[in-house]
């Protein structure tokens, strides 16, 4: 299949001529990519079953790990549940359009094919003007996965979609680097009280001051059990995976990048090609003839996380493109932004972490 390659002019406000055959393309059960204020997604019409199996097939995903719909305005909600739960209409008031997925007991009209065989469906409204309004115009729920091949890191360009999609699907459009750079919180709000299945941009620090009491799945938290059915059948899956084998290093800053230097010469000793992955506050603590000798990236900012959620997934593909085979990354506090970005790279590693 070729696929087509468009590029938004002024992402801020997409004009319908540009996306109208993109939403042309959905109504007829076809596939797009698009930009997403969290990353870019792989948009399918949420209501058509077929259409679904075809975002499985293209990214190779398994077909338990449901999909989330994403809708364009709050009239788009009611068609897909059987009821709204009061902290889900909090949380709709409060977060939506936003970075913010909750999870619904589903209506009939949801098909089986798009929530993996639950009876729940997952729902959110993004506020990327693109993606909210090329939704508008197809007319139809979009289920929009992460737009990378299953195993990959998500993509947050339109480049990053190219690499995985290109021959796979009808159309990608491009939108420019996306601004969150992780995906959307998911909340399951179909309980006594409201759950975080995976977390994001909004935080449990916000979910909280909004909502009391909120729960967080084990999964979150430590490694999964073979046997274990984790709520959001996704974070069961090594979902984040880079090429090189990963290790986080967790501490205070100087220890750390201490711990990590003397990591990466014994693995160098050992003839493997090493990398690391550090901060722009932590990088005078690695000696200048490592940081040449080496791969070395930083992703951003300790001091303004919102840099290093941007970079995380870039870096990491940007590692895959190398010869490097191992990789030393250093962690962050597991506290508003910091929780979701340690989930990612807690993935990424196989939970392998390391504390000095
Ligand atoms: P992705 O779209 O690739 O960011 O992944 C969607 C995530 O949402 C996966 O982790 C899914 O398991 C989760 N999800 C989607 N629908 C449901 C649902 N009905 N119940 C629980 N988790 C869900
Ligand atoms: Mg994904």
């Amino acid at each position: 299949m070729k696929t087509e390659r468009i590029t938004i002019k002024d992402r801020l406000c997409p004009q319908d001529e540009e996306l109208m055959k993109a939403a042309e393309i959905l109504k007829k059960g076809g596939l797009v990519a698009f930009p997403t204020e969290t990353v870019y997604g792989l948009g399918a019409n949420a209501l058509d079953e077929e259409a679904a199996k075809r975002i499985y097939a293209a990214k190779g995903r398994p077909s338990d790990n449901p999909l989330i719909a994403h809708i364009a305005d709050r009239a788009g909600l009611e068609p897909l549940v059987a009821c709204v739960p009061e902290a889900g209409r909090k949380l709709m008031e409060a977060f939506w359009p936003g970075p913010l997925t909750m999870i619904f007991p589903k209506s009939s009209r949801v098909p089986y094919g798009t929530t993996g065989g639950l009876d729940t469906v997952a729902v959110r409204m993004p506020s990327d003007p693109v993606a909210n309004r090329l939704i508008a115009l197809a007319g139809v729920p979009v289920a929009a996965p992460s737009a990378n091949t299953s195993g990959r890191p998500s993509p947050t360009t339109a480049d990053h979609v190219w690499e995985d999609m290109n021959g796979r699907i009808e159309m990608i459009i491009d939108g420019g680097p996306v601004g969150i750079g992780v995906e959307s919180t998911i909340v399951d709000v179909t309980g006594e009280v409201p759950m975080l299945l995976r977390p994001g941009a909004i935080t449990m620090e916000m979910l909280r001051e909004l909502l009391g009491e909120v729960e967080i799945d084990p999964a979150i938290v430590g490694p999964m059990s073979p046997d274990a059915h984790p709520k959001a059948p996704g974070m069961k899956y090594r979902h984040y995976a880079p090429k090189a084998d990963m290790t986080l290093v967790e501490g205070k800053p100087e220890a750390m990048a201490a711990e990590i230097c003397r990591l990466a010469r014994k693995s160098m000793e050992e003839g493997r090609n090493v990398g690391i992955i550090c901060t722009e506050e932590t990088r005078h603590w690695y000696p200048e003839e490592l940081l040449s000798a080496l791969k070395v990236r930083s992703m951003g900012m300790r001091e303004k996380e919102e840099t290093i959620a941007h970079n995380l997934y870039a870096v990491l593909r940007e590692f895959d493109e190398t010869e490097v085979d191992c990789i030393f990354c250093e962690a962050f506090p597991s506290t508003e932004l910091g929780q979701a970005i340690m989930n990612r790279l807690t993935k990424a590693a196989g939970h392998k972490i390391i504390k000095v």
